[in-house]
Parts: C-alpha cells; structure tokens; sequence
C-alpha cells in the first residue's frame, strides 16, 4: 500500500442553489442549501484513501460544528487525522451560490486554514514516512514552502496542485517533483494558452508537468522527452466538481505503486471520469474497486 501525507486545507462548503446570484445589496431567494464538506487537501486526501492509500492529513479545524464534521468525514473515509489540529475560531468556509446553469460565484475565508502557519516535529516526522506528500495553495504559503522543502529533505516525493492560481515562489518550485496545473492554472503561471507549450515553460522549473484538460484529458510531461496526450473515457457529466482533486488523489495512488505515467494518468482520468458521472465532491469519488473494474472494461464507462 502506498503511504500518502497530505498538508491542505479543509473546508465546509455552503452552497445555495439559485435562479440567479443577486447583485450587491440585492436578495433573491434561493431554492436549496446544501452545507459539503470540501477543502481541496481534504478532497484530496479523501480521493487517496478510496483509490487505495494510506492517507494523514496535516492541517486545521476551527472549534466549531464543522471542524467535528470536517474531521468526521476525514476519519469516515479512513484518513488518519492524529495531526488534524482544532483552533480556537471558525472552521475554513466556502460560501457559494450555484445558479441554474450552473455557474458559480464563491467567497473563501480560510477561517482555521490560515492559522497553521509552520510545521511542528510531528508534521515532520509524519511527512519523512510517506511515499509522496500532496501539496495545494489554500493553506498559508509559508508552510506549504516548509511542507515542500521539508520533503524534499527527507527524499519524499511531491506533487503540487497550484490552485488558487497565484505566483510560486522559486524555492517551492524548486522542491516541487511534479506539478499538476489544470488549463487556466498553468495558463496563470505562464502567459502561454497552449498546454504543450505551457508545460514546455514550467519544465524549466520543475522535472515534470501533468495539465488536466477537462473531458479532454490531461498531458503528461518530463524533461528530455515528447509530451504524451492522454485522452479522458467519454462520460456523461453532472457534475465535475473536485474532478481534479479526484484525479490528483488517484494519480498519487497510480504513481506511488509504480505504475508508469502514462498508464497512472489513465488510471486516474478512469477514477476522474467516475466522479463526474456523481453529485459532489468528496461525496462523488469512487472507490479503488470501482476504478479497476472500470479500467479493465473500459466500455463501463463509455457512452456513444
Ligand atoms: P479539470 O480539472 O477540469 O481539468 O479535470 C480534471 C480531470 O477530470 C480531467 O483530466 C479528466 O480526467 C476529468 N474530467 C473532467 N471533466 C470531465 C468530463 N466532462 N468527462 C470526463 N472526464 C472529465
């Protein structure tokens, strides 16, 4: 089995279905609500566990009824939460109206996220016994930098999930193994639009790139060799929210078992493929049996 860390954040998302989001110092009345348990390291982590790992969390909950019920759901889904702190305050919020076509409007306040700011002993000592540490941008940066370089350190794989799109800095990029942008993410980080030129750019700084591509799929690529498209299974989707986390949970799994990128990245489109066909986020992402019945027989997924 694997042995993931991941160092993230956990949020609860509170979603209001909507006819249309109101205009500043508008009301309109929603038709459902809907409180989630996100985050996009809890999401992570949870995608890990079910693909297969062992998975612990390091971050943080605020001493409130989320923090009980984001832990709940971490510890639900097997992932060991001993270095989960809880702070005094709120628990990390994402405030977000969902309109009929399904477009989105989002308010973030990190809440307890932004209080882990550096890593104890125990973070530490618990990131020198994994195979890979997963790494994303809604905890402070300064310990996300730690996180990466403390790995680094220790000869513990990383992979970096560069959302929210913001600037790195050179020293995480330079303890960062792989990156894994989305489209609009690697477009952030390198003015340039076209994946494969994108990833081109960023393998300045870091020995290998995977671009998610939505239903297209994603591109896998490394120093000193061609990028490889790997196309996605052709699914009908109702909802792709945490697609990505789904993908990058099941492309730690692949990779820490030794499989070879481009069969790990199909791997992982499989167990994307599979949430996007659900409602949700953590709630959507299939299990390790799932993904191998659907990547044997492909034609499961398929539609015409
Ligand atoms: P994205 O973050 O939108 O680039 O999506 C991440 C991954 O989720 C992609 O690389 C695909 O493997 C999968 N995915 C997203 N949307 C779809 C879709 N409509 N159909 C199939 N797979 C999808």
């Amino acid at each position: 089995m694997t042995s993931i860390v991941v160092l993230g954040s956990t949020n609860m998302d509170l979603v209001a279905y909507v006819p249309r989001a109101p205009a500043l110092g508008e009301t309109v009345t929603g038709r459902a609500f809907r409180t989630i348990p996100g985050g996009k390291g809890a999401n992570q982590a949870v995608a890990a566990a079910r693909a297969g790992a062992e998975v612990a969390m390091i971050g943080a909950v605020g001493a409130d009824d989320f923090g009980v019920r984001l832990r709940a759901t971490l510890e639900h889904c097997a992932v060991d939460t001993d270095l989960l702190r809880t702070v005094e305050g709120s628990s990390g919020t994402a405030h977000i109206v969902v309109d009929e076509e399904g477009g989105n409007a989002i308010v973030v306040v990190p809440g307890a996220n932004g209080t882990l700011t550096s890593l104890s002993h125990g973070d530490e000592a618990l990131i020198g016994t994994a195979d890979t540490l997963l790494l994303q941008l809604e905890l402070p940066l300064p310990v996300v930098v730690e996180g990466a370089v403390t790995a680094r350190r220790l000869g513990v794989r990383t992979l970096l999930t560069p959302a929210p799109a913001q600037p790195l800095p050179p020293e995480l990029l330079a303890a960062t193994d792989l990156l894994v942008p989305n489209e609009h993410e690697a477009a952030a980080l390198t003015g340039l639009t076209d994946p494969r030129a994108a990833a081109q750019a960023l393998l300045r700084f870091v020995p290998e790139v995977v671009i998610t591509l939505g239903a297209a799929g994603s591109l896998y690529a490394s120093r000193g060799a061609e990028p490889v498209t790997v196309p996605a299974p052709r699914v009908r989707a109702v909802d792709t929210t945490g697609a990505g986390d789904t993908f990058v949970g099941a492309l730690a799994v692949a990779l820490g078992e030794g499989r070879p990128a481009p069969e790990a990245l199909a791997w992982a489109q499989t167990a994307a493929a599979l949430s996007v066909q659900r409602e949700g986020a953590s709630t959507s992402m299939p299990y390790r049996v799932e993904i191998e019945a659907a990547f044997h027989s492909p034609h499961i997924l398929e539609v015409d």
